[in-house]
């Protein structure tokens, strides 16, 4: 298609959607809020980052180059949104009797397991917290020189009176929030919206994560990490800066105000969430103990790309609730349609008009069920099946579903069908042409003796071991 489309999101920012424009013409820079390794990622977190998923290939379906940065908070992330609580890393690893370096490396590794589970593309550029404290501790510097920050007895905090525009991006009702709070205050802060920026260690306890700092020993608040690694791999404004709806209020309008308030320009260009996974309609979250891993959905049976087609069937602003009867549901659907493209010839080319309102689709916000529903409406259609297979390949570029490994797995296995059993199917495939049924009922018991299992097909026959 030579012909470019318009690719419309939902900024965060207008609560409208807009045209998206990039800073540079063909390459756009993603910046995506990753995982705190303290524990494994639950499928709730896992619906953030198939949509972040989607929102990639869809860029790249446009023909952008996309450069998409992912952080792993591996220290300073606090149990509590007030800076107060503790370590969620020190804690974990006190609870699971690991060091916090142990903690982080195991969970890395189950969360890149999850990601190649469900199809993700991994991101250009992977960026651990712990690896970018000079870089933290440089911005919280540049920070504390324009004036935006003051001390406290446990750490450095960021003011929020000062920057102009704070809570612009959750419309934050500031004023009704502090006279909430105006009862529980306890703390040093000065406004119930300023935040650590860098957090002193406490003077009774040793900690397995500090460093030396202009402050004192200490770690990094949440929130700094993802500003510094964002600006030092996507320059001072990026493109576009995406994570869940929990995000709005706190991590990202924090993000975003210590940002600003270093560079004086603006941070990020659009900012998109996901909504939430729930479970019996609340919530999923790993502190709620209500939490599914995409293990247990795989030691339950169900594939990874099951869920991912689960997740593709709601709109990622759109609540969706999980259960278990549902995500059955979905892996039936791919069963199908993996086994209708099964009985298709080979790609041969891609239909136009289909492709035209697939992207209509994926281009309307990342309209995904609609996208799903064409996927059905051209397995309906009549069209020859060589071109049906194209055009589905060609879709599962933005889909993920691995469609095409699928079909050519089925045709290896095909050619792996030994030619006494080819043999024994054809004749049975004569059989029932000529209305035998006793006949063709003994070629099938014979032919399952010989370890393989005949499926009739509108085309003929499946085998399969
Ligand atoms: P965390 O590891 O807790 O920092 O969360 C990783 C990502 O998952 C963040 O972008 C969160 O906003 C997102 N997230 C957390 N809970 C859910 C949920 N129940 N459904 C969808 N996304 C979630
Ligand atoms: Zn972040």
């Amino acid at each position: 298609m030579e012909e470019k489309m318009v690719l419309k999101l939902l900024n965060t920012l207008s609560r409208k959607k807009e045209t998206f424009k990039p800073i540079n013409d063909k390459k756009v820079g993603v910046y995506t809020c990753g995982p705190t390794v303290y524990n494994y990622a639950h499928i709730g977190n896992l619906r953030t980052y198939i949509f972040e998923d989607i929102l990639k290939r869809v860029l790249q379906y446009n023909g952008y180059r996309v450069k998409h940065v992912m952080n792993i908070t591996d220290v300073g992330h606090l149990t509590s949104d007030s800076d107060t609580g503790e370590d969620k890393m020190e804690k974990g690893a006190l609870d699971q009797k690991k060091t916090v370096w142990e903690l982080a490396k195991l969970y890395i590794a189950s969360f890149k397991q999850n990601m190649s589970d469900l199809n993700l593309l991994s991101p250009e550029i992977w960026c651990k917290a712990t690896d970018h404290i000079k870089e933290q501790i440089s911005l919280i510097k540049k920070l504390e020189e324009k004036s935006f920050t003051y001390k406290t007895s446990d750490g450095v905090y960021f003011d929020s009176k000062k920057f102009k525009k704070y809570g612009k991006l959750a419309k934050l009702d500031i004023k009704g929030m502090q006279e909430g709070a105006r009862v529980a205050k306890n703390s040093e802060k000065k406004s119930i919206t300023d935040f650590a920026l860098w957090k002193l260690s406490p003077t009774d306890k040793k900690r397995q994560m500090e460093w030396e700092s202009p402050w004192g020993k200490g770690f990094p608040g949440w929130h700094i990490e993802c500003s510094a690694m964002a600006m030092k791999y996507l320059g001072e404004t990026i493109d576009i800066h995406c994570g869940g709806v929990d995000h709005v209020p706190v991590h990202h309008t924090n993000e975003l105000a210590q940002s600003e308030a270093a560079t004086g320009k603006k941070f990020a260009n659009y900012w998109l969430h996901g909504e939430f996974l729930l479970i019996n309609e609340g919530r999923m979250g790993k502190s709620k103990g209500n939490f599914i891993t995409l293990d247990t959905l795989k030691e339950t049976g169900y594939s990874p790309l099951a869920y991912r087609y689960f997740c593709l069937g709601a709109h990622y602003r759109s609540k969706l609730n999980f259960s278990l009867k549902a995500l059955q549901g979905a892996q039936n659907s791919l069963n199908n349609l993996n086994k209708t493209i099964y009985d298709y010839d080979d790609p041969t080319e891609v239909d136009t008009q289909y492709q035209e309102k697939f992207m209509k689709a994926i281009n309307d916000d990342l309209n995904m069920p609609q996208a799903l529903a064409l996927v059905w409406e051209l397995v309906k259609s009549d069209m020859e099946t060589g071109k049906k297979s194209a055009t589905l390949f060609e879709f599962d570029k933005v889909l993920g579903l691995q469609l095409q490994e699928s079909f050519d797995k089925a045709e290896e296995e095909k050619a792996e069908i030994p030619d006494e059993i080819l043999k024994l199917a054809e004749d049975r495939l004569e059989a029932r042409e000529q209305k035998n049924w006793a006949q063709a009922d003994k070629l099938r018991k014979k032919i399952n003796k010989l370890g393989y299992n005949i499926e009739d097909a509108k085309d003929g026959y499946h085998i399969k071991k």
